[in-house]
């Protein structure tokens, strides 16, 4: 990327393929397309994986690490989170003493490492570990997966009531929460339009999320925004995105076409490898010969033999990465574009943290100035976006749209 803003000329050997401030816009928007593949930006956003992890989640197994007082373990080949014989009682009174109200979180702290409450390294937890825990709903049977809560299969620590008594006790001690700016979905996504300071979030009256300027520059205006207003104008911003099945073809058919350019490069390492194998191999057998004719040491054929042994595995593995190199890219490419041509019905459906990381994978950045948004699209979809200045190739190219070559 920086490359291309320095307007020079780039050679994609590989490729076959040359990227130039004059470049056809195809090609252009091809490599945009490149670039945001091989970022991975969309891994996280792949069907197999949310489907993969949801599945797991609704079937009760939260899919990571025990929390403290719990361990991993498998039974029958299957993962489990069970109590931890040592920890679990310790947490367990974690949430009495504190339930209690007449105990600090430290006072919790030093208790429970004077009981014999360890970290996972071994090391005494510190206390925004133990605040964690105890506002970890995960102790009362359920967790929290993707912004949804789920009935866990994990034998619960502690009862709802205890449960429910910790968390009035952080209510009294007034302590915000710890972990709430997590649960602002929209965070670090934006930054002021005034100062240029990131936008952040806070509840107010317990109840209603605002969104605004940190504004630690002097002289801001500090702009605030409900978060249900704030959602409205972001789904206007995925709205903006556009992609037609006309477009959705010529890019996919030129897809298409690039891959196999890069498999005719890829045969071409695999042929020239194969012929190297070969080479080696027969160095080996003749090795062999001479040294069952006594031509050379027993030494020296079993240094030799080892020293090319590993030359052919060395070869194999290349082969393998040539074979696997471009088999996931055009895949990820139609992906991308169904991505975009699909964003606003996903937005839709989702719930705010999904909302979020579809943003994340739009937008490199987007100001705020207290009543409308400017986003700032990644490629290639700033090529979709109407009224975006690199779009002007896409309303110039016609209605019948031809692979690039
Ligand atoms: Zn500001």
């Amino acid at each position: 990327m920086t490359i291309e803003d320095l307007g020079l000329e780039i050679h994609f050997v590989k490729e076959n393929v040359i990227l130039a401030p004059d470049s056809r816009s195809s090609e252009k928007f091809m490599h945009g397309i490149k670039v945001l593949m091989a970022k991975n930006y969309i891994d996280n956003l792949s069907e197999e994986t949310k489907k993969g992890m949801r599945e797991k989640a609704e079937q009760g197994t939260w899919p990571s690490w025990a929390p403290m007082g719990y361990m991993n373990v498998e039974v029958d080949k299957k993962k489990k989170i069970v109590p931890d014989p040592d920890a679990a009682p310790i947490v367990r009174r974690m949430f009495e003493w504190y339930a209690a109200g007449d105990c600090s979180l430290e006072e919790v702290r030093r208790r429970a490492v004077e009981a014999g409450l360890i970290g996972r390294r071994g090391k005494a937890p510190a206390k925004s570990k133990i605040e964690y825990a105890l506002r970890n709903v995960f102790y009362t049977g359920l967790f929290v997966w993707n912004g949804q809560v789920y009935q866990g299969d994990h034998e619960p620590l502690v009862s709802q009531d205890l449960f429910r008594r910790a968390q009035e006790a952080f209510r009294k001690d007034n302590k915000p929460k710890a972990n709430d700016r997590l649960s602002f979905a929209y965070t670090g996504l934006m930054t002021c339009a005034h100062c240029g300071c990131a936008i952040t979030a806070e509840k107010k009256k317990g109840r209603y999320v605002y969104y605004h300027c940190t504004g630690s520059r002097r002289g801001c205006a500090k702009p605030a925004v409900r978060e249900e207003a704030l959602e409205s104008l972001l789904g206007d911003v995925v709205r903006a995105v556009v992609v037609g099945q006309e477009v959705v073809d010529w890019v996919k058919a030129a897809l298409r076409e690039s891959h196999e350019e890069e498999r005719t490069f890829h045969d071409g390492q695999i042929e020239v490898l194969q012929r190297e194998y070969v080479r080696v191999q027969r160095l080996i057998d003749n090795a062999y010969e001479d040294k069952l004719e006594g031509r050379i040491s027993e030494d020296l054929w079993q240094r030799k033999q080892r020293e090319w042994g590993a030359a052919l595995t060395d070869i194999r593995g290349r082969v393998e990465n040539h074979e696997n190199a471009s088999r996931a890219y055009y895949d990820e490419g139609g992906r991308i574009l169904d991505l975009a041509s699909r964003a606003y019905d996903l937005w839709l459906q989702q719930n705010a943290v999904e909302k979020s990381k579809l943003l994340r994978v739009l937008l490199s950045n987007c100001t705020f100035d207290g009543t409308s948004l400017s986003p700032t699209y990644r490629k290639p979809f700033c090529w979709l976006v109407e009224g975006q200045e690199c779009t002007n190739w896409l309303r110039g190219r016609g209605s019948n749209p031809q692979p690039s070559g």
